[in-house]
């Protein structure tokens, strides 16, 4: 998607702060981070939503998930605990249509989320 501002992270052409990649997925950090450790976990591919995610893309998904476990023992925040959240579309405030996990640590979490 060459119009996808994700997907050009993912080709090289936008270099964000890059904490953690494999051959499937690159975790950065989020540009106005919402909590002192705000990473986002992406695929590689390009997958829009949440909603539009396959029975092809089940490893893809886990491997997103190891990602996000990986990103947060290097970051410390094992121990503590950390809040993992996939926004899907408009009423979650999806804004990047290309799939991510946000991994947010550091401070205590509220629940619900507004
Ligand atoms: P969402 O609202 O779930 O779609 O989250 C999109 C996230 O992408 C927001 O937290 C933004 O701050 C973040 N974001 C947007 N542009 C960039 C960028 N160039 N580098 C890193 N994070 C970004
Ligand atoms: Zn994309």
């Amino acid at each position: 998607m060459s119009d996808c501002l994700f997907c050009k992270m993912v080709a090289g052409e936008i270099t964000p702060d890059i904490v953690y990649e494999t051959d499937s997925v690159l975790a950065f950090r989020d540009i106005n981070p919402r909590a002192p450790t705000h990473v986002l976990v992406i695929p590689k591919k390009h997958i829009p939503t949440l909603a539009d995610m396959t029975e092809d893309d089940t490893l893809l998904m886990g491997e997103i998930m190891q990602a996000a476990k990986k990103v947060a023992e290097m970051e410390g925040l094992a121990d503590s605990g950390y809040r993992t959240v996939f926004n899907c579309k408009q009423d979650a405030g999806q804004e990047v249509y290309h799939i991510h996990l946000h991994v947010l640590g550091g401070r205590a979490m509220q629940w619900p989320p507004g």
